[in-house]
């Protein structure tokens, strides 16, 4: 087992994050931009690390939980990090990055003589207080096997996806699905309304037949049928529209670099980003539905 851990990222996922290594035994040094945040990783027992490079050099292993992949990268390659090390120390990345941007950074870590894993996340900032997340994971087998214990103290499951990417990988994936069904379902609901069709009428039907899936059992995005959902708390997230937008940023990055067409996938980056930039940048994402009616027509489609 790793006992020392430097932690980068000290935010809404990483703070809790951190404090649960510390919970299962871990000595952390944690490292944030934010003075508050370190004081409050502090408070959950984290040491506050002098610097970015003092906090990997008595490491075993580094636990990254950054915005995007050019904190990463600028992390790895400008701040000293890498040098300062110690020989083969297992670098972690759980922020959710480009696929390009995570291979990149396994090289630059493996030329360094360590060793490396993407691990992106599901499960929110519920998931990271909680400790169960699910860790989708890019890299070796032997790198997977020795980040086990550590993603173990944060998360309830770990997928090893394969070599260096497949994690983010997973995880665009896993989100472009999930965006394209909320707005399926969502258009759903606005054409049940037009034709006055209830919305737990439709929400018996397609739960337990074929329309069935998370976005509507889970996050319907209309109130009432699953009391739980956003949308009975006036769409507070939950999942916020500017991380889905983020996250089918990427997936549509990867799709051009692919060459891959997906129309529908490249629509829903297309309208998360519109969303988030505008009346969703502080609801859930299943907000979107409210974006989908027509003009002047209610949630039950009378008209305004
Ligand atoms: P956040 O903005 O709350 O935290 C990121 C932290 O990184 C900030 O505190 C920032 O100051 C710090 N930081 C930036 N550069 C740094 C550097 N060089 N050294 C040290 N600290 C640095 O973001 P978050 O919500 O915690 O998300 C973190 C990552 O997790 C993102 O990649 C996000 O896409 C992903 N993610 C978030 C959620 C969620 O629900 N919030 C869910 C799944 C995945």
């Amino acid at each position: 087992m790793s006992s020392t851990v430097a932690f980068f990222g000290l935010g809404h996922m990483g703070g809790p994050m951190a404090a649960n290594l510390v919970k299962a035994g871990y000595r952390v040094l944690g490292f944030d931009l934010v003075p508050e945040l370190v004081t409050a990783a502090v408070a959950a027992g984290v040491e506050a690390a002098p610097s970015a490079a003092g906090a990997v050099a008595e490491a075993d292993a580094v636990v990254t939980m950054l915005p995007a992949g050019r904190h990463v990268l600028a992390l790895y390659r400008e701040q000293g990090v890498l040098a300062a090390a110690r020989p083969g120390t297992l670098f972690v990345d759980c922020s959710t990055i480009d696929v390009a941007d995570a291979r990149a950074a396994h090289e630059a870590v493996v030329a360094a003589g360590h060793r490396a894993l993407d691990a992106p996340v599901s499960g929110g900032v519920v998931g990271a207080e909680a400790g169960t997340l699910t860790f989708m994971a890019g890299g070796g087998a032997e790198e997977f096997a020795a980040a086990a214990p550590l993603l173990d103290a944060m998360g309830r499951k770990a997928v090893h996806c394969g070599d260096a990417g497949a994690g983010q990988a997973a995880k665009i994936c896993n989100n472009m699905i999930l965006a394209v069904s909320m707005i399926g379902v969502s258009e759903a609901f606005v054409l049940a309304e037009s034709l006055g069709l209830d919305h737990r009428a439709l929400y018996e039907v397609a739960s337990t037949a074929s329309g069935q899936c998370w976005a509507l059992t889970v996050n319907c995005p209309v109130p009432g049928p699953v009391p739980g959902s956003p949308a009975n708390r006036e769409y507070r997230p939950g999942f916020a529209a500017p991380l889905m937008a983020k996250d089918l940023g990427l997936a549509a990055n990867a799709l051009r670099a692919g060459g891959v067409e997906a129309p529908l996938g490249l629509k829903a980056a297309e309208m998360y980003a519109a969303f988030a930039a505008g009346e969703g940048a502080e609801l859930d994402f299943s907000a979107i539905v409210r974006t989908l009616r027509p003009a002047g027509t209610r949630e039950n489609g009378t008209p305004a």
